[in-house]
This record gives structure tokens, C-alpha cells and sequence, in this order.
């Protein structure tokens, strides 16, 4: 058989497993709260609030669909045409034209070509979030952040890029086998790391001092089956007015934590409630289903990559030989963007899926339906929530069910107990 059969054999293999992995580990069978409550649960929070989440998300939007579309639009133009090769030789020049500097300031270049584009985008949502008062960051401290994301990015790209060309030089009819599997260990390693090296880029932890709180949110992690080590609270308000917490890490590292904010905002049977949420995401595994999901995706994209690389009018289109040189980099990174577009609400859909179900996981564990509608009002009044979003925007960009499908799951839960 030749290099493309097995290609073509090994990404058939991975569509099924991913299929198998969305089929059994994304709870399908818990259907959504009707809507007629979710009406009703409209109805009850207060007119104002609802408006003004409204607005804010009105005040977004203009910004959000512009970044999305000069992004894809920058990508394209590079991607599908001779430009983004000559941007990769013309900054490897100084440098000889070197594969490695192709690489990876070629690379570099193509990625910042479009985040400078889309800056603009970025300042304005910034704006329109000091406006709302959501954050709390001057603009100097949200500069410093923006650096940090953009070197954090070029650190994990230059290894990412490196690693990418000396497997296809190394191996020029087998890459993509190896680049499957590197993908795929790439994206489990980066769940391990995340919370280890880059959470603490952007937050400071301390421990949560020793409290009543503290000890019930330990208990309540115990009685689930989910031992912590520690709870830890989050700075979060340097940047924010929004509230949240999370369970992270593994096994005997694994820790709540909350932000500093959702301390001075809710009383503590509320913060009860959604520590009992994050939990069911730790009991659940839900984010070793994220990381699978992710990498059977990633190894499925490096497969297609070498399956289009074959597809000579694409190549001639992008003016380059191969698709595993350097000098293609702009085409990866549109092939890139146009998947990340058709993968967003698959996404999306399974991750409210997910979510509906810690929601269910809350609501038993603490048996509180009341602080669990208290808490979501509250959220979506801190967070300025659109607590009833269009359709089309939910199905493409909610990672979680609307605040009035939460509070109407609440209600229909509280009505059967
Ligand atoms: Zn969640």
C-alpha cells in the first residue's frame, strides 16, 4: 500500500474513534429544559438586568464578528495565495533562507501578521468592557497581559513549528504518521502543563484561609468522590468583576480554585454550588474527554494535511512545492483557521452538553435548587450575561446552556424532588 492509502486508511480509523469517544463520553441523553420554563425563568429576573446583559453583548458584537472575519480573512489571503511564502523567504533572508529561520519567523510572522490586524478588534472590546465595568484592568496592565499571551504564543508555536519541519524532514514520506502521534501527545501534555506553568503567567494562588467555607468545600469534594488537595483563592479581581472557579490539575495535585471575586459576591451557599459543578467536571473526567477529543482532532488534522498536500492546484495556489515546507506555512495556518471555523460548534454543542450535566451533578450533590438559581441570576447579573441569546449565536459560540435553560433545569428538578 502506498504512504497515502495508509494516510487515507489512518484517518478513517481516527473519525471513528473520535466518533466513538463523542458517543460514549458526552452525556446525549439529558435533554434540554423545556421552553415554556425557560420563559418563565426569563420572566422572573429582573427586567433591567437582562437588558443591560443585553446591550453589553450588543456592544460586542460588531468587534467579535470583526476579529473573526479579517482573522480568517488574513489567514486566506495568505494561505491560498503566493504571499505568505514570499513573507516566510523574504524573513528568512537575513538568515540564508535557512529551513529554521523559514520555520519558525516565517512562522512568527504569518501568526502576528494576523493578530496585528485584529488588534484593533481586541482595543475595542477591551473598551467595551471598561465601559460595562466588567473589567477592572487600566490599559497598561491589559498591554502587559497582551504581551505576555503573544510571547507565551511564541514560545509554544516556535516549538511547535520546529517540531512540524524536522519531522517532515526527518521522515519525508512517513511525517504525518509521526506528526499524528507528536499532535496528538502534544495536546495531552498541555493539559498536564497548563494549570502547572501557565495559570500562574497570568494569576496569582494563594490557599484559602482556614474558614467554615473552606472546610465544607473540602467535604463536599470528599463526600463526591473527588478527593483536593487544597482549595486555593485566585486574584482574579486585578482584571475582573467576573465571578468563577474551577477544579484543576490531577489525582494528588488536583485543587479547587475560586476567584477572589466570587468570594466577595456571593454568600457561601452559593459558592457551594458551583465548587459541586466543577466537581462533576473532575468526577466525570470531563477534561481527560476534552484533551481525547483534542488530540484524535489534532492527529485527524495532521492526516488531512498530507492527504491535501497531494491536491496540486492547492499547492500551486500557495505557490510551493510541498506542503510539509516551511515555506507553506501560511497554507497550514488557513487550513488551520478554516478547520477551527467548522469545528467551533461541534464544540460547542458537545461542551454544553458536558456543562447541562454538571449543572444535574450540583443540583443533586447539594440538594439546594434555591442557592442554585440564586447563584445563576447572580452570575449572569455579575458576568452580564446574555441570559437568553439568539439562536444562531448560541448553536455556533456557547460553550454553556443559557442562564435560562440553567435556571429552568433548576426548577424542573426542584419540582420532581
Ligand atoms: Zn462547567
Amino acid at each position: 500500500m502506498s504512504t497515502r492509502v495508509w494516510a487515507a486508511v489512518t484517518l478513517g480509523v481516527l473519525l471513528v474513534a473520535l466518533a466513538v469517544v463523542v458517543a460514549v463520553r458526552v452525556p446525549w441523553s439529558i435533554p434540554p429544559a423545556p421552553r415554556a420554563d425557560q420563559l418563565a425563568a426569563l420572566n422572573d429576573l429582573p427586567p433591567q438586568a437582562v437588558a443591560k446583559g443585553r446591550a453589553f453583548h450588543a456592544a460586542l458584537r460588531p468587534g467579535g464578528y470583526g476579529a473573526l472575519t479579517i482573522g480568517l480573512l488574513v489567514a486566506v489571503v495568505l494561505g491560498f495565495s503566493p504571499l505568505g511564502a514570499r513573507m516566510v523567504e523574504t524573513v528568512a533572508r537575513p538568515f540564508g533562507g535557512h529551513w529554521l529561520a523559514q520555520a519558525v519567523l516565517g512562522g512568527l510572522a504569518v501568526v502576528f501578521a494576523g493578530e496585528l490586524l485584529t488588534l484593533p478588534f481586541a482595543v475595542w472590546r477591551q473598551r467595551v468592557l471598561r465601559e460595562y465595568g466588567l473589567s477592572t484592568q487600566d490599559w497598561g496592565a491589559w498591554v502587559v497581559d497582551l504581551l505576555k499571551a503573544f510571547a507565551l504564543g511564541a514560545v509554544v508555536g516556535t516549538v511547535a513549528l520546529v517540531g512540524f519541519f524536522t519531522v517532515t524532514r526527518l521522515f519525508p514520506r512517513w511525517w504525518w504518521a509521526v506528526g499524528a502521534v507528536g499532535a496528538a501527545a502534544l495536546m495531552m501534555l498541555f493539559t498536564f502543563v497548563f494549570p502547572v506553568l501557565v495559570e500562574p503567567v497570568f494569576n496569582k494562588f494563594t490557599p484559602m484561609e482556614q474558614s467554615q467555607l473552606r472546610s465544607d468545600l473540602m467535604e463536599l469534594a470528599a463526600r463526591d468522590g473527588v478527593p483536593v488537595k487544597d482549595v486555593l483563592v485566585a486574584d482574579a479581581s486585578r482584571r475582573t468583576r467576573a465571578v468563577n472557579a474551577y477544579v484543576s490539575g490531577f489525582g494528588a495535585t488536583r485543587r479547587i480554585v475560586i476567584y477572589d471575586t466570587l468570594l466577595r459576591e456571593a454568600p457561601d451557599a452559593e459558592v457551594r454550588v458551583v465548587v459541586a459543578h466543577e466537581l462533576s467536571h473532575a468526577r466525570d473526567n470531563d477534561v481527560l474527554t476534552g484533551t481525547l477529543i483534542a488530540a484524535l482532532g489534532a492527529a485527524l488534522g495532521v492526516c488531512g494535511l498530507f492527504l491535501l498536500g497531494g491536491w496540486t492546484p492547492l499547492l500551486r495556489r500557495a505557490g510551493v512545492e510541498s506542503i510539509a515546507e516551511p515555506r507553506a506555512i501560511a497554507l497550514l495556518v488557513a487550513l488551520a483557521a478554516l478547520a477551527g471555523v467548522l469545528a467551533g460548534p461541534a464544540q460547542a454543542l458537545v461542551s454544553r452538553r458536558i456543562e447541562a450535566r454538571s449543572d444535574a451533578h450540583a443540583l443533586r450533590l447539594t440538594g439546594d435548587p434555591a442557592s442554585f438559581e440564586a447563584m445563576m441570576s447572580r452570575l449572569a447579573l455579575v458576568n452580564l450575561a446574555d441570559v437568553d441569546p439568539n439562536r444562531v449565536e448560541y448553536t455556533l459560540f456557547s460553550s454553556h446552556p443559557s442562564v435560562v435553560a440553567r435556571l429552568a433545569m433548576s426548577r424542573a428538578w426542584a419540582r420532581a424532588h
